[in-house]
Protein backbone atom coordinates (compact mmCIF):
# COMPACT_ATOMS: atom_id res chain seq x y z
CA UNK A 1 0.00 0.00 0.00
CA UNK A 2 0.88 3.44 -1.14
CA UNK A 3 2.04 6.20 1.97
CA UNK A 4 -1.12 7.50 3.72
CA UNK A 5 -1.64 11.31 2.92
CA UNK A 6 -0.54 13.30 6.21
CA UNK A 7 -3.12 15.47 7.12
CA UNK A 8 -0.91 18.81 7.89
CA UNK A 9 -3.06 20.51 10.07
CA UNK A 10 0.20 22.93 11.25
CA UNK A 11 0.37 23.76 7.55
CA UNK A 12 -3.30 24.01 7.00
CA UNK A 13 -3.96 26.28 9.96
CA UNK A 14 -0.97 28.52 8.42
CA UNK A 15 -2.88 28.58 5.25
CA UNK A 16 -5.83 29.81 7.12
CA UNK A 17 -3.75 32.91 8.98
CA UNK A 18 -2.46 33.88 6.03
CA UNK A 19 -6.12 34.37 4.49
CA UNK A 20 -7.37 35.85 7.70
CA UNK A 21 -4.30 38.61 7.69
CA UNK A 22 -4.60 39.97 4.52
CA UNK A 23 -8.33 40.40 5.11
CA UNK A 24 -7.92 42.18 7.83
CA UNK A 25 -5.09 43.91 5.88
CA UNK A 26 -7.84 44.87 3.32
CA UNK A 27 -10.44 45.53 6.71
CA UNK A 28 -7.80 47.86 8.08
CA UNK A 29 -7.10 49.67 4.54
CA UNK A 30 -10.89 50.40 4.56
CA UNK A 31 -10.47 51.78 7.91
CA UNK A 32 -11.64 49.63 10.07
CA UNK A 33 -10.62 48.44 13.60
CA UNK A 34 -8.69 44.67 14.17
CA UNK A 35 -10.68 42.31 15.53
CA UNK A 36 -10.10 41.78 18.74
CA UNK A 37 -10.80 38.42 20.75
CA UNK A 38 -10.89 37.94 24.76
CA UNK A 39 -9.78 35.24 26.22
CA UNK A 40 -10.63 34.40 29.91
CA UNK A 41 -8.22 32.34 32.04
CA UNK A 42 -9.22 30.79 35.25
CA UNK A 43 -6.67 29.59 37.24
CA UNK A 44 -3.11 28.31 36.17
CA UNK A 45 -3.69 24.96 34.80
CA UNK A 46 -0.41 23.95 32.98
CA UNK A 47 -2.88 22.67 29.71
CA UNK A 48 -5.17 25.67 29.80
CA UNK A 49 -2.23 28.49 30.32
CA UNK A 50 -0.87 26.72 27.14
CA UNK A 51 -4.12 26.83 24.77
CA UNK A 52 -4.53 30.56 25.71
CA UNK A 53 -1.07 31.77 24.80
CA UNK A 54 -1.36 29.69 21.24
CA UNK A 55 -4.50 31.72 20.37
CA UNK A 56 -3.15 35.21 22.12
CA UNK A 57 0.17 34.37 19.54
CA UNK A 58 -2.20 33.27 16.69
CA UNK A 59 -3.84 36.53 16.87
CA UNK A 60 -0.94 38.65 17.01
CA UNK A 61 -0.07 36.69 13.63
CA UNK A 62 -2.90 37.33 11.42
CA UNK A 63 -3.10 41.29 12.96
CA UNK A 64 -5.66 40.63 15.69
CA UNK A 65 -6.13 41.79 18.93
CA UNK A 66 -6.49 40.10 21.79
CA UNK A 67 -7.16 40.69 25.22
CA UNK A 68 -5.99 38.37 28.13
CA UNK A 69 -8.38 38.52 31.41
CA UNK A 70 -6.53 36.18 33.93
CA UNK A 71 -8.20 35.75 36.82
CA UNK A 72 -7.35 33.33 40.56
CA UNK A 73 -8.74 30.03 40.71
CA UNK A 74 -10.70 31.26 43.96
CA UNK A 75 -12.55 33.76 42.01
CA UNK A 76 -16.72 33.42 42.23
CA UNK A 77 -19.17 32.45 40.12
CA UNK A 78 -20.79 35.79 40.69
CA UNK A 79 -17.45 37.70 40.39
CA UNK A 80 -16.84 35.49 36.44
CA UNK A 81 -20.14 36.38 35.43
CA UNK A 82 -19.96 40.27 36.06
CA UNK A 83 -16.32 39.53 33.84
CA UNK A 84 -18.57 37.61 31.40
CA UNK A 85 -21.37 40.78 31.79
CA UNK A 86 -18.78 43.15 31.48
CA UNK A 87 -17.10 41.63 28.12
CA UNK A 88 -20.63 41.47 26.75
CA UNK A 89 -21.37 44.68 27.01
CA UNK A 90 -17.43 45.75 25.49
CA UNK A 91 -18.38 47.56 22.28
CA UNK A 92 -14.33 46.81 21.41
CA UNK A 93 -14.57 43.05 21.84
CA UNK A 94 -15.90 41.30 19.55
CA UNK A 95 -16.05 37.69 20.50
CA UNK A 96 -14.24 35.96 23.50
CA UNK A 97 -13.59 32.96 25.16
CA UNK A 98 -14.09 31.32 28.65
CA UNK A 99 -10.97 28.56 28.85
CA UNK A 100 -12.37 25.47 30.53
CA UNK A 101 -12.17 24.02 32.51
CA UNK A 102 -13.07 25.95 35.13
CA UNK A 103 -12.59 25.27 38.79
CA UNK A 104 -15.32 23.01 40.36
CA UNK A 105 -16.54 25.44 42.36
CA UNK A 106 -17.78 27.21 39.51
CA UNK A 107 -20.88 26.23 37.30
CA UNK A 108 -19.68 25.98 33.39
CA UNK A 109 -23.17 25.90 31.84
CA UNK A 110 -24.00 29.18 33.98
CA UNK A 111 -21.18 30.86 32.74
CA UNK A 112 -21.88 29.45 29.13
CA UNK A 113 -25.34 30.41 29.18
CA UNK A 114 -24.43 34.04 30.56
CA UNK A 115 -22.29 34.48 27.03
CA UNK A 116 -23.78 36.81 24.62
CA UNK A 117 -24.16 33.92 21.63
CA UNK A 118 -23.48 36.77 18.94
CA UNK A 119 -19.49 37.10 20.74
CA UNK A 120 -19.67 33.08 21.37
CA UNK A 121 -16.94 32.50 19.53
CA UNK A 122 -16.20 29.35 20.70
CA UNK A 123 -19.49 28.59 19.93
CA UNK A 124 -21.02 26.66 22.99
CA UNK A 125 -23.96 28.50 23.53
CA UNK A 126 -26.74 26.57 23.24
CA UNK A 127 -28.27 29.46 20.59
CA UNK A 128 -25.26 28.53 18.83
CA UNK A 129 -26.20 25.19 19.34
CA UNK A 130 -29.28 24.79 18.13
CA UNK A 131 -28.34 26.69 15.18
CA UNK A 132 -25.90 24.71 14.13
CA UNK A 133 -28.57 21.63 14.34
CA UNK A 134 -30.60 23.32 12.47
CA UNK A 135 -28.04 23.99 9.46
CA UNK A 136 -28.42 28.46 10.44
CA UNK A 137 -25.50 30.31 9.85
CA UNK A 138 -23.65 30.07 13.64
CA UNK A 139 -20.48 30.02 15.50
CA UNK A 140 -19.55 26.44 14.85
CA UNK A 141 -17.46 24.75 17.63
CA UNK A 142 -13.74 25.55 16.94
CA UNK A 143 -12.54 21.73 17.13
CA UNK A 144 -14.86 20.02 14.79
CA UNK A 145 -15.14 22.65 12.40
CA UNK A 146 -11.71 22.64 12.58
CA UNK A 147 -11.75 19.21 11.30
CA UNK A 148 -14.20 19.51 8.48
CA UNK A 149 -12.41 22.43 7.11
CA UNK A 150 -8.72 20.25 7.30
CA UNK A 151 -10.67 17.64 5.14
CA UNK A 152 -12.20 19.82 3.10
CA UNK A 153 -9.00 21.54 2.36
CA UNK A 154 -7.10 18.16 1.83
CA UNK A 155 -9.39 17.08 -0.65
CA UNK A 156 -10.98 14.01 1.24
CA UNK A 157 -14.68 14.11 -0.23
CA UNK A 158 -16.63 12.76 2.67
CA UNK A 159 -19.88 12.36 1.16
CA UNK A 160 -21.28 8.71 1.45
CA UNK A 161 -18.64 7.78 3.82
CA UNK A 162 -19.28 5.58 7.17
CA UNK A 163 -17.65 8.11 9.78
CA UNK A 164 -17.44 6.44 13.12
CA UNK A 165 -16.42 9.15 16.15
CA UNK A 166 -15.09 7.63 18.69
CA UNK A 167 -16.50 10.05 21.99
CA UNK A 168 -19.82 12.45 22.16
CA UNK A 169 -18.40 15.45 24.21
CA UNK A 170 -20.18 18.50 23.99
CA UNK A 171 -17.25 20.51 22.49
CA UNK A 172 -16.01 17.40 20.09
CA UNK A 173 -17.31 14.19 19.61
CA UNK A 174 -21.65 14.90 19.48
CA UNK A 175 -21.25 18.74 17.16
CA UNK A 176 -19.02 16.65 14.57
CA UNK A 177 -21.22 14.30 14.51
CA UNK A 178 -24.01 16.73 13.25
CA UNK A 179 -21.75 18.28 11.18
CA UNK A 180 -20.48 15.44 9.30
CA UNK A 181 -24.61 14.11 8.79
CA UNK A 182 -25.75 17.06 7.32
CA UNK A 183 -26.22 17.86 3.39
CA UNK A 184 -23.25 19.05 2.06
CA UNK A 185 -19.56 18.54 1.82
CA UNK A 186 -17.60 17.80 4.29
CA UNK A 187 -20.70 15.92 5.27
CA UNK A 188 -23.51 12.96 3.51
CA UNK A 189 -21.82 10.59 5.62
CA UNK A 190 -23.84 8.23 7.81
CA UNK A 191 -22.39 8.52 11.43
CA UNK A 192 -21.90 6.08 14.20
CA UNK A 193 -21.30 7.82 17.32
CA UNK A 194 -19.62 5.49 20.19
CA UNK A 195 -19.09 6.31 23.89
CA UNK A 196 -18.10 4.74 26.69
CA UNK A 197 -21.27 2.41 26.63
CA UNK A 198 -20.82 0.65 23.33
CA UNK A 199 -20.61 -2.47 22.42
CA UNK A 200 -18.56 -4.08 20.04
CA UNK A 201 -16.59 -0.60 19.70
CA UNK A 202 -13.87 -2.75 17.12
CA UNK A 203 -16.12 -3.99 14.78
CA UNK A 204 -17.76 -0.25 14.87
CA UNK A 205 -14.24 0.98 13.94
CA UNK A 206 -13.29 -1.74 11.32
CA UNK A 207 -16.78 0.03 9.00
CA UNK A 208 -15.50 2.55 9.21
CA UNK A 209 -14.72 4.71 6.11
CA UNK A 210 -13.82 7.71 8.22
CA UNK A 211 -12.68 7.29 11.76
CA UNK A 212 -12.28 9.90 14.31
CA UNK A 213 -11.15 9.24 17.93
CA UNK A 214 -11.68 11.42 20.55
CA UNK A 215 -11.60 9.92 23.77
CA UNK A 216 -8.58 11.46 25.52
CA UNK A 217 -7.15 7.59 25.96
CA UNK A 218 -3.50 7.25 24.81
CA UNK A 219 -2.95 4.77 21.67
CA UNK A 220 -6.46 3.59 22.32
CA UNK A 221 -7.10 2.90 18.46
CA UNK A 222 -4.75 -0.21 16.86
CA UNK A 223 -3.77 -1.14 14.04
CA UNK A 224 -6.69 -4.22 14.13
CA UNK A 225 -9.48 -1.66 14.73
CA UNK A 226 -8.54 -0.01 11.13
CA UNK A 227 -10.37 -0.68 7.95
CA UNK A 228 -7.54 -0.14 5.07
CA UNK A 229 -7.83 2.46 3.43
CA UNK A 230 -9.69 4.49 5.90
CA UNK A 231 -9.30 7.82 7.01
CA UNK A 232 -8.17 8.76 10.59
CA UNK A 233 -8.45 11.45 12.62
CA UNK A 234 -6.71 11.94 15.49
CA UNK A 235 -8.57 14.40 18.30
CA UNK A 236 -7.27 13.20 21.39
CA UNK A 237 -4.02 15.44 23.02
CA UNK A 238 -3.00 13.58 26.32
CA UNK A 239 -0.22 15.14 28.23
CA UNK A 240 1.90 11.78 29.15
CA UNK A 241 5.32 12.18 31.72
CA UNK A 242 8.76 11.73 29.86
CA UNK A 243 11.25 12.54 31.70
CA UNK A 244 13.73 13.19 28.51
CA UNK A 245 11.78 16.14 27.44
CA UNK A 246 12.21 19.57 29.08
CA UNK A 247 8.47 20.10 29.46
CA UNK A 248 8.46 16.63 31.14
CA UNK A 249 5.59 15.45 28.70
CA UNK A 250 5.08 14.75 25.54
CA UNK A 251 1.61 15.20 24.05
CA UNK A 252 -0.20 12.09 22.91
CA UNK A 253 -3.09 10.87 20.71
CA UNK A 254 -5.67 8.34 20.68
CA UNK A 255 -4.24 6.52 17.76
CA UNK A 256 -1.13 4.01 17.55
CA UNK A 257 0.14 5.96 14.95
CA UNK A 258 2.98 3.82 13.99
CA UNK A 259 1.27 0.95 13.37
CA UNK A 260 -1.98 2.60 12.00
CA UNK A 261 -0.61 5.34 9.60
CA UNK A 262 0.32 2.85 7.27
CA UNK A 263 -3.24 1.46 6.75
CA UNK A 264 -4.18 4.72 5.93
CA UNK A 265 -5.14 6.48 3.49
CA UNK A 266 -4.67 9.48 4.99
CA UNK A 267 -3.88 10.26 8.56
CA UNK A 268 -3.64 13.11 11.41
CA UNK A 269 -0.62 13.44 13.22
CA UNK A 270 -0.65 14.66 16.66
CA UNK A 271 0.84 17.13 17.37
CA UNK A 272 0.29 19.29 14.30
CA UNK A 273 -2.90 18.02 13.31
CA UNK A 274 -6.14 19.13 14.45
CA UNK A 275 -4.72 21.03 17.34
CA UNK A 276 -3.73 24.25 14.69
CA UNK A 277 -6.59 23.74 13.11
CA UNK A 278 -9.07 23.92 15.92
CA UNK A 279 -7.09 27.33 16.91
CA UNK A 280 -7.21 28.70 13.01
CA UNK A 281 -11.70 27.92 13.84
CA UNK A 282 -11.51 30.45 16.24
CA UNK A 283 -10.02 33.15 14.47
CA UNK A 284 -12.14 32.17 11.54
CA UNK A 285 -15.17 32.83 13.88
CA UNK A 286 -13.57 36.26 15.71
CA UNK A 287 -13.19 37.34 12.21
CA UNK A 288 -16.92 36.51 11.23
CA UNK A 289 -17.54 38.44 14.76
CA UNK A 290 -15.93 41.47 13.88
CA UNK A 291 -17.44 41.39 10.31
CA UNK A 292 -20.69 41.24 11.89
CA UNK A 293 -20.89 43.48 14.51
P1 LIG B 1 -14.34 14.13 27.16
O1 LIG B 1 -15.32 15.20 27.41
O2 LIG B 1 -13.58 13.53 28.28
O3 LIG B 1 -15.08 12.98 26.37
C1 LIG B 1 -14.45 11.75 26.11
C2 LIG B 1 -15.41 10.87 25.36
O4 LIG B 1 -14.76 9.64 25.09
C3 LIG B 1 -16.70 10.53 26.14
O5 LIG B 1 -17.81 10.61 25.29
C4 LIG B 1 -16.45 9.11 26.61
O6 LIG B 1 -17.62 8.34 26.72
C5 LIG B 1 -15.61 8.58 25.47
N1 LIG B 1 -14.80 7.44 25.91
C6 LIG B 1 -13.92 7.39 26.93
N2 LIG B 1 -13.39 6.16 27.02
C7 LIG B 1 -13.94 5.42 26.03
C8 LIG B 1 -13.81 4.09 25.61
N3 LIG B 1 -12.97 3.23 26.23
N4 LIG B 1 -14.53 3.67 24.56
C9 LIG B 1 -15.39 4.50 23.92
N5 LIG B 1 -15.55 5.80 24.26
C10 LIG B 1 -14.84 6.24 25.32
O7 LIG B 1 -13.22 14.59 26.13
P2 LIG B 1 -13.19 15.76 25.00
O8 LIG B 1 -13.23 17.09 25.65
O9 LIG B 1 -14.15 15.45 23.92
O10 LIG B 1 -11.71 15.53 24.46
C11 LIG B 1 -11.31 14.28 23.94
C12 LIG B 1 -9.83 14.35 23.60
O11 LIG B 1 -9.64 15.34 22.61
C13 LIG B 1 -8.94 14.75 24.77
O12 LIG B 1 -7.67 14.12 24.61
C14 LIG B 1 -8.77 16.25 24.57
O13 LIG B 1 -7.57 16.74 25.13
C15 LIG B 1 -8.72 16.30 23.07
N6 LIG B 1 -9.10 17.60 22.49
C16 LIG B 1 -8.27 18.10 21.57
C17 LIG B 1 -8.59 19.27 20.96
C18 LIG B 1 -7.66 19.82 19.94
O14 LIG B 1 -7.81 20.95 19.54
N7 LIG B 1 -6.71 19.02 19.46
C19 LIG B 1 -9.75 19.97 21.31
C20 LIG B 1 -10.62 19.40 22.24
C21 LIG B 1 -10.28 18.20 22.83
P3 LIG B 1 -18.78 8.68 27.82
O15 LIG B 1 -19.52 9.86 27.25
O16 LIG B 1 -19.60 7.45 27.84
O17 LIG B 1 -18.08 8.98 29.10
Amino acid sequence: MSSPLLLDGKGTAAQIREELKVANTQRRAAGHRPPLLAAVLVGNDGGSESYVAHKIKACAEVGFESRLLRFASDISQEELLSVVNGLNHDDRVDGFIVQLPLPPHIDAQVINLAIDPTKDVDGFHPVNVGRMALGLPAFLPATPSGICELLRRNGIVTGGMHAVILGRSAIVGSPLAQLLARPGEPGNCTVTLCHSKTQDLKEHCLRADLLVAAMGKPGFVTADMVKPSAVVVDVGTTRVEDRHRPSGFVLRGDVAFDEVAPLCRAITPVPGGVGPMTIASLLTNTWQAANAS
